[in-house]
This record gives structure tokens, sequence and C-alpha cells, in this order.
């Protein structure tokens, strides 16, 4: 049985209930996500595909199971133009009522706290997209070279004031991804 994506449910009765979810929606749902598509597809309305499935495991733990998947664009970190990613992710989410019951999980799942009886799918399913997109972005070896590097070599490129303003602002939330990528590996 699938149904259409509530802005909020209560976990425990879904699961209890078994119920499924299966869709698309449109990208731009999900400002984290889009926020970090710096690079231009060709679809103009590009979306995202998920399935989320709650249920329990052998031991009776409250787990969220799918996948979701989307295209979007990056940029290639190598010529720095625009490069379409599919990013898929399979999730297998325990969800706990207490960061305590958290801390006594180990290993197998991700763990997500739900202190009170709400919570929002389409995090879930925002945060699972945010870490499947590749921290270093590059079309397949050979395709592509890196750029002319005439703003070094203090060619024409390079203006007054330094880089244009539109180059930095695309490349930022992709810098800052990637930072808390490397954060979360550290951890790991
Ligand atoms: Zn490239």
């Amino acid at each position: 049985m699938s149904e259409s994506l509530p802005e909020h449910l209560d976990p425990w009765r879904a699961a209890k209930s078994g119920l499924s979810f299966s869709g698309r929606l449109a990208l731009d749902r999900l400002p984290r996500v889009s926020g970090a598509a710096v690079g231009s597809i060709e679809d103009p309305k590009p979306q995202v595909s998920y399935r989320l499935d709650f249920g329990r495991d052998e031991s009776g733990l409250v787990l969220v199971s799918g996948k979701v998947r989307a295209r979007i664009g990056l940029v290639c970190q190598r010529c720095l133009g625009s490069l379409a990613v599919d990013v898929r992710a399979e999730l297998r989410v325990a969800l706990v009522r207490t960061e305590r019951a958290a801390s006594e999980l180990v290993g197998e799942y991700e763990v997500l706290v739900v202190e009170d009886d709400s919570m929002r799918p389409l995090d879930l399913i925002e945060d699972e997209l945010l870490l499947a997109i590749p921290i270093v972005p590059r079309h397949a070896p050979g395709a592509c070279l890196p750029p002319e590097t005439t703003v070094e070599d203090g060619g024409l490129a390079a203006p007054a004031d330094g880089v244009p303003e539109t180059e930095t602002g695309a490349r930022h939330p992709f810098a800052v991804l990637a930072a808390l990528r490397r954060e979360s590996d550290t951890l790991n």
C-alpha cells in the first residue's frame, strides 16, 4: 500500500500499520539539496523519487527502509563545467525516542531520535540525498580538461575587484557541504 507523503507523520503508528510511501516530488521542496545543486541540468523541473517503508526489524526496532534518488547538477571539479549526477541512496534508519536509546544501538543502522510523536519525512529524504552527493564530482576520466588558467596568469580574465560575485556564490554551498562531509567522515 502506497500513500501520498504527508508533511508530518507519527512514525510509531506508521510502523505499526506498516505504511509505505512512494512517489516523486519537486527537488525545490528540499532546499538543502537544491542549494547544493549548483550546476545546471537540462531538466527544468528536477524531481526526487522516493520510497519509504515503515516497519519493525526482528528485534522489534522501528525501522524506515527504502530508497531515494535524484538527478542533480553539480560543478565538475576538474573542468568547472556542469555535471549531471544521479544521486541515489538506500536507507535503513532506526527510530528511537531518546538519545540514550540511540547511544545503545551500535552499527547496522543509522539512528534518528524522534522525541515527540511526529517527524517530517521530507527531512529524512533530504538528509539521505545530502549524504549521497559526491564530495568531489568529476566527469569521467579523460572526458574533460582543466580550464585555461588565464586568471592566475594575470591575463585578460582577472577583473579589478577579484572573482565575479556569481562565481563565488555558486560554489559556496558545495564547499560548505564538502566541509560537513569531511567532518562526519572524521567522526566515523
Ligand atoms: Zn569536467
